[in-house]
């Protein structure tokens, strides 16, 4: 539904996005922007990853 939206139409020009990107398959996790702190699973692998987006820069952990 979603084909005819354009970059154009994009009105968070002003957020921050940040990518994370999973460690072990590069497959991206999640878009998000500053602030995220929580687990995500890798739908590719199925890793389990921590990552926090502060200040502009992306911690990433596998969770043991
Ligand atoms: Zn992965």
């Amino acid at each position: 539904m979603n084909e005819g939206q354009t970059k154009a139409d994009n009105k968070n020009d002003e957020w921050d996005w940040m990518f994370a990107c999973c460690p072990k398959c590069r497959t991206t996790l999640v878009q998000a922007e500053n602030g995220l702190n929580g687990f995500i699973r890798c739908q590719q692998c199925g890793v389990h990853v921590h990552i926090v987006l502060k200040n502009s820069t992306v911690f990433m952990e596998r969770k043991r």
